[in-house]
Parts: structure tokens; C-alpha cells; sequence
């Protein structure tokens, strides 16, 4: 099933403007503008049920609805309304958006076209992840065509909708992929998270209503616009709508990426990657990203979509997969995980900063057979003192998801790693403790 994949070679080099006209592109995008107003189109989207794919799965007609309308009022309007699309894509094992930007950079722009006349932007940014280089000259080779060709601008096709398009190219932090410190490293200042509320809606870039999408997201728009919002629903086999692009790395035979209908089941999207490699067996995965809970073989019947996923206690996230067998010691993958999010944490909120190093360094002992008693229990204790609500941002909580799943699966396993002549339990210190 190709929908947003269908214009993408196997070589990956892009359509030009005028190729992707004759696939049927920039109509969807003429279509909203002259046949529906800005809030029939953001109407259309949240009755087809598009969920936001960069991890969190927010409704995105939702997220649409909450930005303000100077329709009545123009004398009220900002000076400016933004559209920002997240192309940090970060998320370790995540590869999705860089093969729509690569393969077909045009749909993303008229996406965003369409997006920006929904929520009455006048001005798009592509925040974009900084090693992406062949994307972003891509994404500016069709942004100058589509310029040439009147689709950006003002009093576009004479309807006298204005916009301007610019990709702004990340310099490099995890965080930076959070909407709310992308909109401040976009600012030009310290990329670190703002507390929301009040959401980007209400007070976005640079205090302007503003409305933060991911990439695969919303190259969903034109076909919605296309179809409508009941083919899009139907395209799910399970309760979300549409398709997504599901991704593996790891212990798959061929990992890469497919799209397939949301809602697909766990055992048949390992299938389209030749299921586990040879001889192997499944022992656990990331569903969608470092900071999902892992899955195991029991959950092989889920079916991957949000409702799918959250019903087994994990989330789809991003939908590729970090896969590994029998063979994967989890101490090993967890340590790995943890090293990253202590690496990343911007240091705002002192339990990130302090406590995911110390997760880190409780891992690292455990793997080199110099755990002790009581480490099991102070990693249970950090998944409650670094969860949900406890930290500034999502970050922390984020990397307490695969933490305080494998502590589930995993327990006797990371138990066992603690040496049988160990002193008395003791507080395994962080190498900084002072
Ligand atoms: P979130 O649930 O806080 O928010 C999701 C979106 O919904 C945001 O745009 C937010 O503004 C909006 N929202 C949520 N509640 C709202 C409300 N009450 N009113 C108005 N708007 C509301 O999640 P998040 O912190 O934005 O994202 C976390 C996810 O991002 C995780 O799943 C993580 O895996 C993923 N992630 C992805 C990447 C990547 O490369 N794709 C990188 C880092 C993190």
C-alpha cells in the first residue's frame, strides 16, 4: 500500500516540479485554496482522525483547532502566523521523514501549503536535522520551484493567500527536536524546552500563534484533501486511520522501511522485513524509538497502531523499530539507551540532569558484573523519581520507558548480573557524585 511513498524511486532522486504535477500533485493543494475555506480543510482533517506521526500521536485536526482565527477580526491579526515542521528527526532508529524528504521533497511542500491555509500562516519553516544535508537541498530545490511556479508567494493563484517557505538547518541536539526548544533554538537562543502551557497555539515562535507538525504527518494533508476524510479512515485495519511508515533496524533480515495500514499486526510488519534474521528468535523491540517501552514475543498479535500499542502498555511513537534477538543481552541495550538520553539532557531540571547519569552509571556497573544489591530497586526508584511529571519536559520520562520495561521482561535476567559475593546493599554512586 504506497500512499505517501508512491512517487519515491528506489534511487531515491526526487521528482522534479513538473514530473510531480503529471503524478496528480499541487491539485489537492489548488483544491483547498479555491474550493474550501481554511477551516473546512482543517475541519477535513480532523474528521479523518490524522494522528501526529513524529512520536506523541496528537490529533493533528485537534492541534489545528486550537490556533487562533482573525477570519472576523483581521485588525487583530499578528503581524505573522507560523507553520513549523519538525525535521529533526533524532529519535534514535528513526529514519522515516529523511525518505519523504529525500524522495519526494514537492509532496512536503504542498503539504505544508495546505497546512499553512488551514491554520492562516503566512510564513513555513523546515527545521531540519543538520547532517541531512541531501534533504535539505532537496527541500530548497523544490521550494525554488515551487516559487517559480506561483504556489508560494503572494496572492497565491490570485486568491490572495501569502506565503513564504524557509528551511532552517538544526545545530545538532536531541532536544532541539522538542517542539518547544525547536521554537527556541529557531529564535536563535538556547535550545531548551519552554513550559507549556501555554502551547505553541497561543504563544508560539517569537510569541506568534503557531502550529508545530512532523514531516510524515502532514504528507498526509493532499491525500485527505484528494480522498476525503472516509477513505482515509478506511485505510486503517485497526482503530487509527491512514497508513504509516513502519521502519526496523537491528536483528531483521532486510531492515529499511515499508508503509503499511496502521494497524497492521506486529508478527506481519517483521514479516516485510524477512522477520527476525536467520535462526533467530524474537526476544525484544523498541516499537517507535529510544524512549518506547519495549515489546517482547508475547505481543506478536498487536496490532501496530496508537490505540494498538498503548493497549500493551507501550506507544507506536515514530513506528520503526529497534529489533533484537535471543542473542541481546538487555543490560547491554538499556546502558546504551540511558548513555544517549544522559548525553542529551539539555541540564535545565535537576532530576534529568543529576538522575539520568546516575541510571547510567547503575547500568554500566551491571554490565561489567560490578552491580550490587539494591541496584534493581534504585532503578526502579529512578523510574518513578524521573517519570511523568516530574521533569521539565518529556526527556527523562521519555528514557524511563525502556527502563522501566525491561526492569517488567527482564528482571531475573538484569538480577542476575549482580555478583552472589557482594557486600551489604549499598547507593551505587554516580562517577561525578561529590
Ligand atoms: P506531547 O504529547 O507533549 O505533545 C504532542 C503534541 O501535541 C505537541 O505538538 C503538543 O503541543 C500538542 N499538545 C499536547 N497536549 C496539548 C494540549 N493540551 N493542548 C494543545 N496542544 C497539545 O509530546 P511531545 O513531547 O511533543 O513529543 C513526544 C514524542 O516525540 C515522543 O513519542 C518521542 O518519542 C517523540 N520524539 C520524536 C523524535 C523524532 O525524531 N521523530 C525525536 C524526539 C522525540
Amino acid at each position: 500500500m504506497k500512499v505517501l511513498t508512491k512517487n519515491i524511486r528506489d534511487n531515491r532522486e526526487p521528482m522534479t516540479r513538473v514530473d510531480y504535477e503529471k503524478a496528480g500533485g499541487w491539485e489537492a493543494f489548488k483544491k483547498a485554496i479555491q474550493e474550501f475555506t481554511p477551516v473546512e480543510v482543517a475541519g477535513l482533517v480532523k474528521e479523518a482522525g490524522l494522528r501526529g506521526r513524529g512520536g506523541a500521536g496528537f490529533p493533528t485536526g485537534v492541534k489545528w483547532s486550537f490556533m487562533p482565527r482573525f477570519e472576523e477580526r483581521p485588525e487583530e491579526r499578528p503581524a505573522h502566523v507560523y507553520l513549523v515542521v519538525n525535521a529533526d528527526e533524532m529519535e534514535p532508529g528513526t529514519f522515516k521523514d529523511r525518505l519523504l524528504m529525500e524522495g519526494d521533497p514537492h509532496q512536503l511542500i504542498e503539504s505544508m501549503a495546505i497546512a499553512a491555509y488551514a491554520i492562516g500562516a503566512d510564513i513555513a519553516y523546515v527545521f531540519i536535522r543538520g547532517e541531512y544535508i541531501q534533504c535539505q537541498r532537496n527541500l530548497q530545490r523544490a521550494i525554488d520551484e515551487a516559487v517559480e511556479a506561483g504556489y508560494l508567494g503572494t496572492d497565491i493563484l490570485g486568491t490572495g493567500f501569502n506565503l513564504t517557505m524557509h528551511l532552517h538547518m538544526s545545530a545538532g541536539r536531541y532536544i532541539c527536536g522538542e517542539e518547544s526548544a525547536l521554537l527556541s533554538a529557531l529564535e536563535g537562543r538556547r535550545a531548551v524546552p519552554r513550559h507549556k502551557p501555554p502551547f505553541p497555539a497561543a504563544s508560539g515562535l517569537f510569541g506568534q500563534p503557531t502550529t508545530v507538525n512532523n514531516v510524515e504527518t502532514i504528507c498526509n494533508v493532499p491525500h485527505i484533501i484528494n480522498n476525503g476524510a472516509e477513505w482515509y479512515k478506511g485505510l486503517g485495519l485497526h482503530k487509527d486511520g491512514g497508513t504509516k511508515i513502519f521502519g526496523a533496524s537491528g536483528h531483521v533480515a532486510r531492515p529499511g522501511l515499508v508503509e503499511l495500514p496502521l494497524g497492521t499486526k506486529l508478527a506481519d510488519v517483521l514479516e516485510h522485513f524477512g522477520g527476525i534474521r536467520h535462526g533467530h528468535r524474537l526476544k525484544a523491540l523498541l516499537p517507535g524509538g529510544g524512549s518506547t517501552p519495549l515489546l517482547t514475543d508475547e505481543h506478536l498479535n498487536t496490532p501496530m497502531d496508537y490505540e494498538g500499542v498503548g493497549a500493551v502498555g507501550s506507544r507506536l511513537g515514530t513506528a520503526t523499530m529497534v529489533v533484537m534477538d535471543e542473542t541481546t543481552p538487555i543490560v547491554g541495550v538499556l546502558r546504551n539507551l540511558e548513555h544517549f538520553y544522559a548525553q542529551e539532557s539539555c541540564g535545565w531540571c535537576t532530576p534529568c540532569r543529576d538522575g539520568l547519569p546516575w541510571v547510567e552509571r547503575i547500568l554500566t556497573n551491571l554490565e561489567a558484573g560490578e552491580g550490587q544489591p539494591g541496584d534493581i530497586e534504585l532503578l526502579d526508584l529512578h523510574v518513578k523519581l524521573l517519570g511523568p511529571g516530574k521533569t521539565f519536559c518529556a526527556h527523562a520520562p521519555g528514557a524511563m520507558g525502556p527502563l522501566e520495561s525491561g526492569l517488567k521482561y527482564f528482571r531475573d535476567e538484569l538480577a542476575a548480573l549482580i555478583p552472589d559475593d557482594q557486600a551489604a546493599p549499598g547507593l551505587t554512586q554516580p562517577a561525578n557524585a561529590v
